[in-house]
C-alpha cells in the first residue's frame, strides 16, 4: 500500500513555509515535530468552547474540562497500553518525568553506597538529573558503553549489575545515534535482581508502537512535542506500585488530600504527583495527535520512516568523505554524520541556507561526544510528513557545503 504523504503533508501547515526563499525542508524532527492542523484546531477549541480550571469547580465548563483533561490521561494510557489511567501522570515533557523520579525515587530509595546504571548514549535529561541525585546521595553512578556501531555492550551491562544496584535509567532510541535499544532485554535483566527500570522514550513514542505492560517498564517517559503535539506537556508512565510508595515531588494545590496547619494529607495517584493547575490544553493537544497517529497507523509510519532511513542513508553514502554515526541494525529515522574535517556548525550553516533545517552540535549529549571524541554532529531526523524528494536536497546541500569548506 503506497503511503499518502501527500495528503499527510496537508495537514501540516508550516510544510509550506518558504526559507531564504526556498521551500522549507523540516529534518529536526528528533528537536520537536511540527503540528498538525487537527491539532493545533483541538488546542483553539479548548479555548473557544471549554476552558476553565479543572477538578475544583461544580459548574459546567469545569466539569467539561476535567471530564476532558481525564478522558486524555486514558487515550495516554491506551496509546503505551499501561495498566491504569491513574499510572499516567502528566509533567511538563520527559525532562521533568525524568527529574521527578530521580528526586522522588531518589529520596525514598537510593542510599550511600547504591548504584545507579545509565548508559553513555543518554541525552542530559536522562543523565544530569541522575548525576546530581547520585552526589547528593553518595552513590555511585555508571555507564554502559558502546559497541563500535553504536548499541549498547550487553555484556558489560550484565557484569555492571551488583547487590547494590537500585535503578536503571536508559533510553530507548538514542537521539544521537539512532540506535533503538534492546530494552525487553535490557529490563528482564535487571528484575531478574529486583531492580526497576525508567525507559526514556523521548524519541520513540512517535515512531513505533510501545507497550509498556509488555516490555514491563516500571517508568516511561516521553514529551508531547516529539509526538505531534504541543509544547510544554509531558507524561509520566509509573507502575503503581512504585508510584505508592515514592513521596510527592512538588507541594501545593491539586496534589493534597487535606491541609492542617501543622500537617498534610497527600491525594491518591495520579493527583500526588500533579501539583498546581495543570497544562490542560496540553492534555487536549496530546489526545488529538495520539488520534492522528492512530488514523495514520503506526505500523504504516513505522514502515515509511525506515524506507526513508533507508534512502537517506545510501544516498549519503554516496558522498565521499562521510562519517556516520550510529549504524546499529535496529535503528530509528535519524541520521547523525560528519564529513571529513569539517566542524558541523560551518556546514550546519551552509544547509541552512538552501532552506533545510538540520541539527548541529553535540545533540544535548556531550558525554557520547566525549565519548566518541568528536565535537558534535550533523543530524537529520525524519518524520512521515518528509519525502525522498526532500533527501536529494540533503544530499546537494551537504554536496554544496563540502565543496564551500573544502
Ligand atoms: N531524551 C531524549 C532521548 C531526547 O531526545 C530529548 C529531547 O531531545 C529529551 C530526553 C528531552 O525532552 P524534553 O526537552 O521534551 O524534556
Amino acid at each position: 500500500m503506497v503511503f499518502p504523504v501527500e495528503k499527510i503533508r496537508a495537514d501540516f501547515p508550516i510544510l509550506s513555509t518558504r526559507v531564504y526563499n526556498k521551500p522549507l525542508v523540516y529534518f529536526d524532527n528528533a528537536a520537536t515535530t511540527q503540528k498538525p492542523l487537527q491539532v493545533i484546531r483541538a488546542i483553539t477549541e479548548y479555548y473557544e468552547k471549554e476552558n476553565c480550571n479543572i477538578h475544583r469547580g461544580v459548574h459546567f465548563l469545569s466539569v467539561r474540562a476535567t471530564e476532558a483533561y481525564e478522558d486524555a490521561r486514558c487515550v495516554i494510557r491506551d496509546f503505551i497500553h499501561a495498566k491504569s489511567c491513574h499510572e499516567i501522570i502528566f509533567t511538563r515533557g520527559t525532562t521533568e518525568s525524568i527529574n521527578l523520579v530521580a528526586a522522588s525515587f531518589g529520596k525514598q530509595f537510593i542510599h550511600e553506597g547504591d548504584e545507579v546504571i545509565t548508559s553513555v548514549m543518554e541525552h542530559h535529561s536522562n543523565f544530569v538529573p541522575w548525576q546530581q541525585m547520585c552526589l547528593e546521595r553518595k552513590a555511585t553512578l555508571k555507564f554502559i558503553p558502546l559497541l563500535e556501531d553504536g548499541s549498547l555492550d550487553m555484556d558489560a551491562y550484565r557484569e555492571m549489575i551488583t547487590p547494590n544496584t537500585r535503578l536503571v535509567a536508559v533510553t530507548h532510541i538514542s537521539n544521537v545515534l539512532g540506535t533503538i535499544n534492546p530494552v525487553n532485554e535490557i529490563i528482564a535483566l535487571a528484575h531478574q535482581h529486583n531492580i526497576p527500570v525508567l525507559i526514556d522514550g523521548a524519541q520513540a513514542v512517535a515512531h513505533m508502537n510501545v507497550d509498556v505492560q509488555e516490555m514491563d517498564a516500571d517508568f516511561y517517559c516521553f514529551s508531547g512535542h516529539k509526538m505531534y503535539a504541543p509544547m510544554g506537556i509531558g507524561i509520566l508512565y509509573g507502575k503503581e506500585r512504585w508510584l505508592e510508595q515514592m513521596p510527592p515531588y512538588q507541594m501545593g494545590g491539586e496534589m493534597i488530600k487535606e491541609v492542617f496547619f501543622t500537617h498534610t494529607t497527600f491525594n491518591e495517584l495520579p493527583f500526588k504527583f500533579e501539583a498546581g493547575t495543570p497544562n490542560v490544553e496540553g492534555a487536549m493537544g496530546v489526545r488529538t495527535a495520539i488520534r492522528y497517529l492512530g488514523e495514520t497507523g503506526m505500523d504504516r509510519i513505522d514502515a515509511y520512516e525506515k524506507e526513508l532511513l533507508g534512502y537517506a542513508t545510501q544516498r549519503l553514502l554516496e558522498i565521499d568523505g562521510i562519517q556516520l554515526y550510529g549504524t546499529a541494525p535496529h535503528k530509528a529515522s535519524l541520521i547523525s554524520f560528519l564529513m571529513n574535517n569539517i566542524h558541523p556548525y560551518d556546514a550546519g550553516m551552509i544547509i541552512d541556507k538552501l532552506g533545510i533545517a538540520v541539527r548541529t552540535g553535540h545533540l544535548c549529549a556531550q558525554p557520547l561526544m566525549e565519548y566518541l571524541k568528536i565535537p558534535g554532529t550533523i543530524r537529520a531526523s525524519f518524520a512521515f510528513y518528509n519525502t525522498n524528494e526532500e533527501i536529494d536536497r540533503l544530499v546537494e546541500a551537504v554536496k554544496k557545503a563540502k565543496e564551500m569548506l573544502l
